[in-house]
Parts: structure tokens; sequence; C-alpha cells
């Protein structure tokens, strides 16, 4: 069966065409700046020339067609006709409480979405474009949606619930929702095969640190509690984003910096984290860069960056009252061997035991950066969010008697 999955954003189709079961990718591209005349296509192809156009494509659902011309296109695609593919996948950030699990795309289910749009306002209106592009040029073909938020609904009340008036949740679902669920439910799974234990006997941290940040308490194969909170602005220092602050900061600053509710909601999401400390980097590689060329802010941006995920990584030990290993994933997780290496250094009260030499080496893929014997174990473990959803969506559909 050909599954077409899809990460619709405000301006943007990020999308993957997979080969199941085999999960083998058989084409991959993006299509970004949409609404704008100088759209930027790009696409890769197993066995095939790459592909990359500058146009005008105003909508999603433009994007969308232009998309599979491309994927039926005799010398960049990979499929004959666009009916070979019988069912597409969607990432969609917020759940809320409706969704514990992926669906099969119904009336009602886009109207759930829809209802969520208070609680996502910059993702789940992209999501319903990218479900309704679909629709106008894949009618036929069955969709399903996968959150993000999904994973963490088994995380007890204790996690879940901020200590606010009560009402507040029942008017508004005022909680904590936590995000990256599919990357944390991925990661788990397969540190468990890495370690050799089964997911059900295990204490996990995992740590996703790409743009955004989360780390997972992840008790027994389920959530148990997350650092991202109503909105992926809570908890860890992002790129741009704060992470944790005291709530009465906000309405202080708002009052001495006359700012409108607007302007310290930007301030917060797009003008902190590591940018507002470093003066004005946010991604690690140059902060690791600038560091390393003697740049204070920098070094005072990463060190407290990697202390704050000590932090996390140690209240969760605590909260499930033990640990079988740390899990490190997404752009900076897998690939900067200095953060886990200033995160793991303040970690061996708990006994985990960094081997310095298998943090550095440039291997790549799934790995133990842990000493042998070490009774904690630190692993890296590349995230693949695009996987799971290819699987969700093919085993909906094997549920609805399609394909094989
Ligand atoms: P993601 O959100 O998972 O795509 O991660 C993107 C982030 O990963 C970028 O903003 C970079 O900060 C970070 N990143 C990617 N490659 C490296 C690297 N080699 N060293 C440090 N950070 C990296």
């Amino acid at each position: 069966m050909i599954v077409l999955v899809i990460n619709a954003g405000s301006s943007s189709i990020k999308y993957q065409l997979y080969q199941m079961k085999s999960e083998t990718v058989l084409a991959r591209g993006r299509v970004e700046r949409i609404g704008m005349d100088s759209a930027i296509v790009t696409h890769e192809a197993e066995g095939k020339p790459e592909f990359r156009e500058v146009c005008e494509i105003l909508d999603h659902t433009s994007a969308l067609k232009r998309i599979t011309d491309i994927l039926v296109h005799p010398e960049y695609g990979s499929l004959s006709h666009i009916s070979e593919i019988e069912a597409v996948g969607h990432r969609v950030v917020h759940g809320g409480e409706s969704f514990p699990e992926s669906v099969v795309v119904t009336t009602e289910v886009k109207q759930e979405i829809r209802k969520l749009f208070d609680l996502a306002p910059l993702h789940n209106p992209a999501h319903l474009m990218g479900i309704l592009a679909v629709e106008a040029i894949l009618p036929d073909v069955m969709q399903a949606v996968v959150f993000d938020t999904a994973f963490h609904q088994t995380m007890p009340k204790t996690s879940y619930l901020y200590a606010i008036p009560n009402i507040l949740y029942k008017r508004h679902k005022i909680r904590r929702y936590g995000f990256h669920g599919t990357s944390h439910m991925y990661v788990s799974h397969q540190a468990a095969a890495l370690l050799g234990r089964p997911l059900e006997s295990l204490k996990l941290v995992t740590c996703h640190i790409g743009n955004g940040v989360s780390c997972t308490a992840v008790l027994n194969g389920k959530s148990y509690d997350t650092s991202m909170g109503m909105t992926p602005l809570e908890g860890l220092m992002m790129g741009t984003r704060s992470g944790d602050l005291d709530p009465a900061i906000v309405s202080y600053t708002m009052a001495k910096e006359e700012l409108s509710i607007n302007e310290v909601n930007s301030m917060l999401n797009k003008h902190s984290g590591l940018y507002a400390v470093s003066g004005g980097l946010a991604d690690m590689r140059e902060i690791v860069e600038a560091m390393n060329d003697g740049d204070k802010n920098a070094k005072l941006a990463f060190d407290m960056y990697a202390y704050r995920l000590r932090k996390y990584i140690g209240a969760y030990a605590a909260a499930m009252n033990g640990l079988d290993a740390v899990v490190f994933t997404a752009g900076v997780g897998e690939n900067s061997p200095q953060l886990r290496e200033a995160v793991c250094e303040g970690l061996t009260f708990l006994g985990l035991r960094l081997d310095r030499e298998r943090n550095r080496s440039p291997e790549r893929g799934e790995r133990r950066i842990t000493e042998d014997g070490s009774p904690v174990e630190a692993l890296v473990i590349p995230t693949n969010e695009e996987l799971v959803i290819a699987r969700d969506t093919y085993r909906l559909a094997l549920n609805r008697g399609k394909g094989s």
C-alpha cells in the first residue's frame, strides 16, 4: 500500500511517500512560501534526479496539486498514476483531550480539530487546510490524523493539572497537554529494543532537543509527565522560546514596557531562549561555534540550556523513583556531542557514566554513549515522526479493509 504523509504548516507542506508495509521511503519533499508568487518546491525520489522550482503557489490545494503532479512525473516521480496512493496521514499538533490516539478523518474529526484552533492557533488551522486540500485533490482517499498530544494523554492528573482555579480547566480546558508525542513514543520503543528490555519495565527520560525542546518521563511505556504544557512554550529553554519562567513576569513586563498580549507572546515565543541570552543566535551550531571562539554570551546561553535539561532529567528520575536510560533525539540531541556531554556530566550521581569517546564518535544511527556496565544508560536515537504517521495510517487503512 502507498501512503502519503503530510505535515502542513501555515505556509508550507512537507511530505513523504511510503511503500507499506516494507516502510520504504519512495519520495520526499516540501513546498515552502505558500501564498507567494515565489513559492519553492523541492522533491527527491529514490533513483531519480532532484527536482526544484520556484513558482506561484497561492494556497494549500494548489501546493498539493503540484506535489501530486511531481509524484507522477515521468522523470522525477515514483508513481504511474495518482490513484496508487491509498491513504494519506497528517501530523496534527493539538488533539486536546478528544484524541488519545490516531483516527480516520470524518466530518466530526474535522469539527473537533477546528474547535481546537484556540489552543493551537499557529498549527491546527494549517493542518485542517492540508486535510481539505487532500479532499479536493484526492477525494476518494482515506485520510488519518496523528496527534502530537496523543501519547501524553496517559499522564495522571498530578502531572497535567495546573494549581489554578479548577473552573479554568472546566471552562477552557486549561491543562498540560504536552507535544512532540509521536517522537517521544517512537524513541522510547526504539530505546527498549536497543536495550533489549521490555518497554513496560523501563523508566526513561526522552529528550527531544530540536528547534522546540521537550523532555518526557516515560514510565513503563507510557507518558507520565512532560515538560511542554498547554502550549509548546512551557518547559525547557529553546531556540527562541523562553520555557519556564515566573508567570508574574508576564504581567510585570506588560505593565513596565507597555506591551500588548500579542507583543508579550511574541517576545516569549520568538525573541527569548538561546536567541535572547546569546544576543542573536538561535541555532545550536552557531552557539557552539561562537562559544569555541570565546563568546561569553554564547557560552552562558549554552550553559543555561544544558543546566535546565539536567534539572528536568533529575526531576523526572525523582518523579518515577528511578531511571534506566536518558534518550537524546532531534536536531541538537542527535548531532551535538558537546550538549549531550554538558547534560550528562552532572548526572553521575544517578549512575549515568558517559563514555566520552562513544559520545564524540561520528557514528550515526541508534547507539549507546555510556560506558559498558553504566547503571543508567544514555542513548542517541534518531527520531522518525513520519514513519509513525505512515504506520498508524497504514494500520487504520487495513482496519477499514483496504489494501494489503
Ligand atoms: P529539528 O527541530 O529537530 O529539525 O532541529 C533543528 C535544530 O537542530 C537546528 O536549529 C540546530 O540548532 C540543531 N542542529 C542541527 N545539526 C546540528 C549540529 N550538527 N550540531 C548542533 N546542533 C545542530
